[in-house]
């Protein structure tokens, strides 16, 4: 499934994605947006966002805290992603536009604990999903139990359209299932600010003070398994990864 109309997409574009098995993905216009710079001082106008499902039979062991099992499969779908990404800007180039790859899970400004761009814009940009009131991003297919790619580009492609609202309801799980006790509780739209959703020090404290032994406290992972929408993929016969 695409998050967008594939009439116009390039035909080696579809064929190349469905090679590599991605089955959720979208282009993102991001003209509003300050992308990253290429070599050149140039940013972009669009990207291209992909999801990889992680592993709903390890996503659901962790509600009470993350395991090896876990880490692992969150080092494996990174790179996953990084290679596929770096490999996707590599075919765009080769057909004559500009394309730059956004590394996953890269902390380029550990003051702010965040990086270069973030990969949850371009996915709701690009229609892929909405933000959770546990501050990531969740898709019909996979809930959250993913982790996204971005690609910025030049190559003209049809965009979005993007997601303008969250479907959170009134359900708090992950609000309450998350012991650092880090989630406002907000629901998400488009622009709204991520420390009014996240603290994203207390959330990170907390990791590196419980979890230190995963990824230097990178992983927790709890407010994801707690979610609905990630529960359903369960009980979907479909579900891959
Ligand atoms: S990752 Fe863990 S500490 Fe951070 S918000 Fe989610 S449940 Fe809380
Ligand atoms: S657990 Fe509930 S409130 Fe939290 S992200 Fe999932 S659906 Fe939204």
């Amino acid at each position: 499934m695409s998050g967008i109309s594939t009439t116009n997409v390039p035909l080696w574009l579809t064929e190349w994605l469905a090679e590599q098995q991605i089955t959720l993905w979208g282009a993102a216009d991001l003209r509003d947006f300050s992308t990253p710079r290429d070599a050149t001082g140039q940013g972009f106008p669009f990207a291209l966002s992909v999801a990889i499902p992680m592993n709903p039979q390890i996503m659901v062991t962790i509600q009470n805290g993350p395991n090896q099992a876990y880490a692992d499969e969150y080092t494996r779908v990174n790179n996953c992603i990084n290679a596929l990404s770096e490999t996707l800007a590599a075919e765009i180039k080769a057909g004559g536009s500009r394309a730059q790859a956004l590394a996953a899970s890269e902390r380029t400004d550990t003051v702010n604990i965040k990086g270069d761009f973030p990969h949850k814009t371009a996915a709701t940009r690009a229609g892929l999903g909405w933000i959770g009131r546990h501050c990531q991003l969740i898709s019909r297919p996979f809930g959250s139990w993913l982790r996204l790619g971005t690609v910025f580009t030049d190559l003209e492609l049809p965009c979005g359209p993007p997601i303008e609202r969250n479907f959170c309801g009134s359900c708090t799980r992950c609000v309450e299932a998350c012991p650092a006790k880090a989630l406002t509780g907000k629901a998400w739209y488009p622009g709204l600010p991520r420390e009014e959703i996240l603290s994203v020090r207390t959330c990170d404290q907390w990791k590196k003070k419980h979890y230190l032994q995963y990824h230097k406290g990178h992983n927790c992972g709890i407010c994801s398994a707690a979610c609905p929408y990630g529960l359903k993929v369960l009980t979907k016969k479909s579900a891959h990864y």
